[in-house]
């Protein structure tokens, strides 16, 4: 069958409809951007704007939005039995990043992830995304998935997140999977990778990570999205590193504030990161949980304000849709 072009991509009709490359191009002081996940199954698309609407006036370029694999998980049955389920609690990231274009007239950046995807669906979905209008992905191997203990790719799927980029530079070069089009139809996606100030979790040491992630950059990725840290010389530290492996792209600094006590212990075991002795004891002493929300205010406002005297292109809040909070550092740091 033969595919033309404009069929295939379609121009979006939208000038500020851009690539991250070109936001960051574009900008001249640093701007804000926002990460949100998509609500747990039940929840509507109002939800979702309710908590984006009070974002709106920090003019952020664009918002990126996480991507949920399904996880197993047991169901009782009649009789006693278990069953052993597969079920998605945050699914919509395609539909949510459709109303966010519309909605906003801003960039929405899905997040795109290998496990659970064979190379067809991934392709698919790619193009269902320049469909929409969507210009930047961001290119992830994806969480393992619970309960397994460590990740298992599809069959006909990508281990790791190089080949993930490998396949969307393909496409954005007319090579499709099994068939070309025919007047050199292509996708033109500008793809963000994760790194990891204080290194993945599974990497023998930052140095190794360092060089996959120059693999990444080298097959085509053309910026940087950090996984959260506290401490901005890890990231200093982490940029300068890259900078020596000859990684070029922009590296986008993740921030995410505390806002409970329980995250004292939560953060470090889910997102392997470490808390600073000061920021620990200073919320540790703490009496309830409203003082512990200010420490982490405060302590986000410092490193990002020192993030923004070192020019960093782009600050990118996690929300983990706590918006108020967010909210709240973004209006004192502008
Ligand atoms: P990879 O780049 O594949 O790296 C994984 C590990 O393998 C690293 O230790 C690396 O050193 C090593 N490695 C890399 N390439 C190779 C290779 N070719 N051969 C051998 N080893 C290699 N997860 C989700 O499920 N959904 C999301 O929406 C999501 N969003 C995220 C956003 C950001 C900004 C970040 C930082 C993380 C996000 N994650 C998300 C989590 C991420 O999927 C996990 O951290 C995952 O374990 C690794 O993903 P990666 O893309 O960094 O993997």
């Amino acid at each position: 069958m033969k595919l033309s072009t404009d069929i295939l991509f379609p121009l979006c009709g939208f000038s500020n409809f851009m690539k991250v490359t070109e936001h960051i191009k574009h900008a001249d002081a640093t701007r804000v951007s926002f990460e949100i996940l998509p609500p747990l199954k039940g929840g509507s698309i109002e939800q979702v704007f309710s908590m984006l609407d009070p974002l709106m006036e920090f003019k952020p370029p664009f918002i990126d939005v996480t991507y949920h694999r399904e996880e197993f998980i047991y169901q009782k049955r009649p009789g006693g039995f278990y069953e052993k389920v597969a079920i998605r609690k945050r699914p919509g990231t395609v539909g949510i990043c459709a109303g966010i274009i519309n909605r906003y007239s801003i960039d929405a950046i899905p997040h795109l992830i290998c496990g659970g995807f064979s190379k067809d669906e991934t392709e698919n979905a790619l193009i269902d995304l320049s469909f929409l209008g969507v210009k930047n992905v961001l290119a992830l191997r994806g969480d393992v998935r619970k309960p397994d203990d460590h990740f298992i790719p599809e069959e006909d799927g990508h281990a790791h997140a190089l080949d993930l980029v490998r396949q969307i530079v393909d496409m954005n070069q007319g090579r499709f999977l099994h068939e070309e089009t025919v007047d050199g139809g292509h996708a033109d996606f500008c793809i963000g990778v994760a790194g990891y100030p204080e290194k993945h979790f599974e990497a023998p040491n930052l140095k190794s990570d360092i060089a996959y992630l120059k693999k990444k950059i080298d097959a085509g990725a053309d910026y940087i999205v950090t996984q959260m840290f506290f401490d901005n010389q890890k990231y200093f530290d982490f940029v300068q590193q890259c900078r020596q492996a000859g990684i070029k792209v922009p590296i986008i600094p993740g921030l995410k504030p505390l806002t409970r006590k329980s995250q004292l212990n939560a953060l470090p075991s889910t997102f392997h990161v470490n808390i600073p002795d000061d920021l620990y004891e200073t919320a540790t002493a703490c009496n309830d949980e409203k003082a512990v929300r200010q420490v982490g205010i405060e302590w986000a406002i410092m490193q990002s304000r020192e993030l923004i005297k070192a020019k960093v292109p782009i600050l990118h809040f996690y929300t983990l849709s706590n918006v108020k909070t967010v909210a709240k550092i973004v209006s004192k740091i502008f």
